[in-house]
């Protein structure tokens, strides 16, 4: 019975994680148009139809409409799937790592993860959009390390503020260098998470986001569908290699370290 009740519970906490990327789903989409994203009802961006409530359980929805509108029979793009399983796995993950207090309800360190990976998901899908990481988003990156430091103390200040150069400066100096080899959304999302995980995370996180990020690269480069001096959105990558850091950037630089 208890079994039972503690499957429901990480069920529920999944849902939970997939609920709030179906939220910040309608922020990547109506935050490049100048749209508000908590006033107007959820709604088909083709046919304008508004959505029944059934329609807005995440996942379970996509798969009962089969991925269609139920109005106009528009394709309902797979990305809000993906983004929806990627929320819940975020939330399970965090909910594993940090551990769950009262009432089952999220440690506060996990939370602050959780905000954090949120944060990471909007920017590198508007980046992907747009090209573009808007200044907000690195404003409350600050104000979670801010938080951080105060409540966790996990790094000294010290190790805060090297980690918030020791990326981010060289990055700046490329881009100085040679024109467009990094946008200054992608360094100032360095910088900020760089005071926020700390110097070990951040070079971590660096080599995640190159190693995916080139690996993508090339990819696109061999298949053609990308020319030499063709430009994609490196903010993408970037956030993938923070989440890895945010979780086990320390592990993985202590591990890595051990052979030397
Ligand atoms: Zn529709």
């Amino acid at each position: 019975m208890l079994i039972f009740l503690e499957s429901i519970i990480w069920v529920l906490r999944f849902f939970f994680g997939a609920c709030i990327a179906s939220f910040l789903n309608v922020a990547v989409c109506r935050l490049p148009k100048g749209e508000s994203v908590v006033s107007g009802r959820s709604h088909c961006t083709v046919c304008g139809r508004i959505l029944k409530p059934w329609e807005l359980i995440p996942c379970i929805s996509y798969l009962a409409l089969r991925g269609k509108c139920a109005g106009c029979k528009t394709h309902i793009p797979a990305r809000d799937f993906i983004t929806e399983i990627i929320g819940g796995a975020a939330f399970t993950a965090c909910a594993v790592r940090y551990g769950c207090g009262t009432f089952g309800i999220l440690s506060l360190k996990g939370t602050v993860i959780l905000i954090y990976l949120g944060i990471l998901m909007v920017v590198a899908l508007i980046d992907w959009d747009t090209q573009i990481i808007y200044d907000r988003f690195h404003i409350m990156i600050l104000i979670l390390a801010m938080i951080n430091m105060w409540l966790f103390q996990a790094h000294s200040l010290k190790d805060c503020l090297l980690g918030a150069v020791i990326i981010a400066g060289p990055m700046l100096i490329l881009a100085l260098l040679i024109p467009g080899a990094f946008g200054g959304g992608d360094i100032k999302l360095m910088a900020a998470s760089g005071l926020f995980l700390g110097t070990a995370s951040i070079v971590c996180a660096m080599f995640f986001g190159l190693l995916t990020g080139g690996a993508y690269g090339s990819i696109m480069l061999k298949s053609g569908k990308l020319g030499r001096k063709d430009q994609f959105a490196f903010g993408p990558f970037l956030a993938v290699g923070l989440a890895v850091a945010a979780f086990y950037g320390d592990q993985i630089v202590s591990w890595y370290l051990r052979f030397f």
